[in-house]
């Protein structure tokens, strides 16, 4: 674990789920996302202070436990300001907003007692906005990376420096793992158009750190997102059950499976489900008791031309 400089005052903290530091002029920092919990918190307080730096702030991208785990150990030792975006805090604050979005009611000890899911509640002093933002004099770019998370946001130093949270899979690990978290899909296609046409100087993703091409980036991940969505409507034209999609997607993208990840992946297939029937290309019905979808005759037209 180290100090990696990207450019100007900018750098990171590399890790398995990167922390960003911005240096102001007086040697205290602004840390993008805190990591995944006390003991990552620790190393990178003492790497801090190795550095010569003192914490000026916390920025969080969004409420997953690997981006804000390390919150509350920081913040007792600087008493320092947390900015996120008001969805966002809502979650950072009462983490078990987290399970409880996987599960939509009070979930099993499974998920509660679940680091990979709840980090420890800490606090946020002040909610941003798309636009400019001034931290200890400086200003920054807030920008919104809603999709993964509905409140998910972004921030750019001066330097040019975006750090982008989870708003992308990285090529690298997309080859292990082809399967990316979503809550809202409509945004994260949104987000995803914002990106490709995006100037940053550099791109920082949390897991795989500095993306080397923004705009291959952003293609693999829609073509990744497009070959689920097409997957789900081509299962579809049979009526099933959203569990039965989701075992399909499991043994189609041959994804790894623990409770946890059945959750997560369950989450993201009822995106995707949601935003199809959205789009109108399926529909739900309730059959023998059972909540069903079924691709519409228009989008079966519409796969049949594509393959
Ligand atoms: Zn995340």
């Amino acid at each position: 674990m180290g100090l990696v400089h990207i450019a100007g005052s900018t750098y990171y903290v590399d890790s398995p789920s990167i922390t960003g530091v911005y240096v102001f002029p007086d040697r205290s920092c602004l840390l993008v996302d805190t990591g995944s919990g006390n003991e990552y918190a620790t190393l990178t307080l003492e790497l801090l202070r190795e550095n010569g730096l003192t914490v000026h702030g916390i920025f969080n991208t969004h409420a997953h436990p690997d981006h804000c785990g390390g919150n509350r150990i920081i913040q007792e030792q600087s008493s320092c300001p947390t900015y996120t975006s008001p969805l966002e805090a809502a979650f950072i604050q009462h983490p078990i907003l987290v399970p409880y979005s996987f599960y939509s009611a009070l979930p099993p000890r499974t998920l509660i007692n679940n680091r990979y899911l709840m980090a420890p509640p800490s606090c946020v002093t002040d909610t941003v906005e798309m636009g400019r933002i001034n931290i200890n004099s400086v200003s920054f770019q807030i920008i919104d990376l809603g999709g993964h998370t509905l409140g998910q946001v972004g921030i750019v130093t001066p330097d040019g420096v975006a750090f982008l949270g989870d708003s992308l899979i990285d090529p690298s690990i997309m080859k292990q793992f082809r399967f990316h978290y979503l809550a809202d899909v409509r945004r994260e296609l949104e987000t995803l158009d914002f990106l490709e046409n995006a100037n940053f100087n550099y791109a920082i993703l949390s897991h795989g750190g500095l993306v080397g091409d923004l705009a291959v980036t952003v293609t693999r991940n829609r073509e990744l997102f497009q070959r689920i969505m097409d997957f789900v409507l081509t299962v579809a034209h049979c009526s099933r059950s959203r569990e039965e999609i989701v075992a399909r997607v499991v043994e189609r993208f041959d994804l790894p499976l623990n409770r946890t990840q059945y959750y997560l992946i369950l989450a993201t297939v009822s995106a995707f489900l949601s935003y199809l029937c959205n789009c109108g290309y399926l529909r739900e019905f309730i059959e023998n008791g059972v909540l069903k979808f079924q691709t519409s005759s228009a989008s079966i037209n519409k796969v049949r031309e594509k393959n």
